[in-house]
């Protein structure tokens, strides 16, 4: 059978179709075919999209998960990088690099993570297994009617503090450790007061027990954004100096004896910036070293055992 077809307004055409008497069904195959090539031109991702590397490639509660981010085509433009729904800070390296931090804790759920990197080079959207990791568990007895201990002046500075994500990249290499004393608590203990889960409660740092007075080292150089006194209303903290180390990581030392820095300072790795002492809310002479990233306290020992770009 064969059928005129007319393209309106294309009679060059009609009459190329009426000279070769095509068919109805070779034009609907044409149409069909030519539909199909552009459906598939459109919807497929650019063959150049990021390249996306995300380390340890299998974290622990308590990591510092870092998503490098490597664009192909130059378009020198830092990538959005959300994960799990929440955008996280993103810094350029160099070279077309750009680094991400997903901080992580004993409160994160295990399970998937779903990484979602989009710019100008496409999307990409890997995902990240978190594992669950033991901590150690403390059974604390609280005396009856004990007052919580804290000033909202102090914890307005802490907060505020744990909020600065600032561009510059201050640290490099490893984090030393800022106290010889020995460690008497580790990163990440959970508690138990009274028989009862506390579940918002893990230790948020690492505690060195060192005599008072001995030197508190920081661990990389940064600009001390905060000091915070006992006679300011520090009731809870004591002494407290909180240094910036840039793009999001920050550390705090709480329960000092005496502050050597003020607000503004630039401090080395390795410098003198207090001493160990007992205030605040302590038992006994120590230091309580914070790290934090992205408002989170991770795990220290990554960063003091190996390095973070
Ligand atoms: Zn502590």
């Amino acid at each position: 059978m064969k059928q005129n077809i007319s393209f309106y307004g294309l009679p060059g055409l009609n009459a190329a179709l009426k000279k070769h008497q095509f068919s109805w069904k070779s034009v609907l195959f044409m149409t069909l075919a030519g539909a199909v090539t552009l459906f598939v031109t459109l919807v497929q991702p650019p063959v150049h999209a990021y390249d996306v590397v995300i380390q340890p490639a299998g974290p622990r509660q308590g990591d510092t998960v870092s998503i490098i981010t490597t664009e192909k085509q130059g378009t020198a433009d830092v990538p959005a990088v959300t994960i799990n729904g929440s955008t996280f800070p993103t810094f350029a390296l160099g070279n077309g690099r750009y680094r991400t931090f997903l901080p992580t804790s004993p409160l994160h759920t295990s399970g998937e993570y779903v990484i979602r990197v989009e710019g100008p080079e496409g999307l990409r959207n890997p995902m990240v297994w978190l594992s669950d990791r033991a901590f150690r568990t403390q059974y604390i007895t609280l005396p009856p009617g004990r007052s919580n201990l804290g000033t909202d002046y102090e914890f307005d500075k802490v907060d505020a503090f744990k909020q600065i994500v600032s561009s510059d990249k201050l640290w490099s290499g490893s984090f030393l450790r800022p106290s010889q004393g020995r460690v008497s608590s580790e990163y990440g203990v959970r508690r138990y007061y009274n028989g009862v889960f506390a579940e918002n409660y893990y230790h948020r740092g690492v505690d060195y027990a060192a005599a008072i007075g001995s030197p508190v080292i920081a661990p990389a150089a940064g600009r001390v954004v905060l000091v915070g006194r006992v006679s300011d209303g520090f009731e809870l903290h004591g002494n407290t100096i909180g240094v910036d180390h840039g793009q999001g990581v920050e550390s705090i030392f709480i329960h000092l004896n005496s502050i050597n820095v003020q607000e503004g300072d630039f401090v080395q790795a390795g410098q003198v910036i207090g001493t160990v002492g007992s205030t605040g809310a302590s038992t006994g002479p120590h230091l309580h070293w914070g790290l934090y990233v992205n408002g989170v306290a991770v795990d220290p020992a990554p960063w003091r055992n190996g390095t973070f770009e």
